[in-house]
């Protein structure tokens, strides 16, 4: 199996910081009749990629267990890998890590205190966080230092948010998070806003909320801290939603970033399927299509796209769907 940079298409993908070539890679089925389409950046992205690599790089070091601060990533396929080939488990929270064990931060990060608490515990903390992350912490907690309150928008409920908003508590700041428009509305008139935003978010749906941060305080300043790799993956599944006549979206039903491309991809109207693998696929989606496209979260494993690719590939044949 491919992990994390082993894959050398996926090495590729964490070396390039800008956009050269096409959007898509183009596949065939057998008989020509059916044009595939595959976004360029599906799959794992870099900082996922870092995290899985540290974490089979510390098991290497069979004189104590590795484990993950909850999974390592959000698919399953995966997880079982790490558990079955290198022995990595996870735990739900570092207390529960076994004494003199390795524990792995996942790349969407942690509150800073896990980190320490961790230590202080005699774990060996294993920081897989991605340094992109780690890039928004800090802005945040320099937006306290600049005396702004810090309004996060994001998924409350999501680990990179919990993360930010503890960074931000801990440098004395008030911090808040906005995912709706009634989050906004609740928002008291303030003197200075400072905004940040959650990696995986979609760029306009953060900017709406930000609008409407304005009429509430005197100052806003708006760091923008969506990735690099999810504004690529965006532009993707822009593109297939213009052009494909169904689209397939490879990820955990957990992985929020697979979720908000689902939603991108389908924002055209051509029927946008979410599935994990190969056995989720069901052919009746394909009849009368001759344009697929696909895309991937940043949680998924090349080779399960590529199993997905081959096997319509092999069946997508004129008069078989
Ligand atoms: S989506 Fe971006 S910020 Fe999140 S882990 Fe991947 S590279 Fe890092």
């Amino acid at each position: 199996m491919s992990l994390g940079s082993k894959d050398k298409s996926n090495r590729q993908l964490a070396n390039r910081s800008n956009r050269e070539g096409p959007l898509t890679n183009r596949f065939e089925s057998r008989d020509g009749s059916v044009v595939i389409d595959v976004a360029e950046s599906a799959g794992y992205c870099w900082g996922v990629e870092r995290a899985i690599d540290l974490a089979v790089e510390s098991a290497g070091d069979t004189s104590r267990p590795t484990v993950t601060h909850g999974e390592l990533i959000h698919n399953s396929y995966t997880v079982d890998k790490l558990r079955q080939e290198y022995d990595i488990t996870h735990v739900s929270n570092h207390s529960e890590a076994p004494d003199g064990s390795a524990l792995v931060i996942r790349a969407h990060g942690v509150p800073p205190a896990v980190k320490r608490e961790a230590a202080a515990q005699g774990l060996t903390v294993i920081d897989g966080t991605c340094p992109l992350v780690d890039i928004i912490h800090r802005k945040a907690v320099q937006l306290v230092k600049e005396g702004y309150e810090v309004f996060v928008i994001g998924q409350a409920s999501h680990p990179e948010i919990i993360g930010i908003l503890a960074s931000v508590e801990e440098a004395g700041g008030k911090g808040t998070v906005l995912e709706t428009d009634e989050d906004v509305a609740n928002v008291p008139p303030l003197k200075k806003a400072g905004i940040v935003i959650q990696s995986t978010l979609i760029a306009e749906k953060a900017g709406k909320i930000a609008a409407q941060l304005v009429p509430k305080s005197r100052e806003v300043k708006v760091v923008n801290t969506i990735c690099h790799v999810t504004t690529e993956r965006q532009e993707e599944a822009d593109h297939l939603a213009a052009t494909a006549d169904v689209i397939l979206v490879v990820g955990s039903q957990h992985s929020s970033n697979s979720r908000k491309l689902k939603e991108v991809c389908g924002k055209d109207g051509a029927p946008t399927y979410q599935i994990e693998g190969l056995a989720d696929l069901d052919m009746g989606w394909f009849v009368g299509k001759r344009h697929v496209g696909i895309h991937a979260g940043a949680s998924t494993p090349r080779e399960i796209i590529e199993q997905i690719v081959a096997h319509l590939q092999e069946h997508l044949v004129q008069g078989a769907a």
